[in-house]
């Protein structure tokens, strides 16, 4: 009954409404070390075992991994975003109209 769609949308809504669509094509033929292609590398149902490289792990790891490493790839190195997250976004109500200078000056102070 809609189970797995409800979860996904359920946990979207989780994760910021940030809806990322990943096609999951190959992801579990994909080796996350190398991300050499082939279905050679499922060993067995459970068993990723990479051919190309010779990574090993469990089949459906590799594969989240794989779905993971889409879905963030079409956003490069931002830099600072990543690593100030939570310090300072947080802008009082009255202090955003002209709070920009300050939200810039905070962001060189390493
Ligand atoms: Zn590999």
């Amino acid at each position: 009954m809609g189970g797995i769609g409800f979860l996904l949308e359920y946990k979207t809504k989780l994760a910021g409404s940030l809806l990322l669509k990943v096609d999951p094509a190959y992801t579990s033929q994909t080796c996350y070390a190398c991300k050499y292609v082939a279905k050679e590398n499922r060993e067995s149902q459970a068993v990723f075992h990479c051919v190309n490289c010779g990574h090993e792990d469990n089949a459906d790891h590799n594969a989240a991994l794989n779905i993971l490493d889409r879905a963030f790839q079409p956003q490069p190195s931002t830099g600072r975003g990543t690593a100030r997250r939570g310090s300072g976004t947080l802008v009082s109500p009255e202090g955003t109209s002209r709070g920009r200078a300050v939200s810039t000056k905070r962001e060189t102070t390493h």
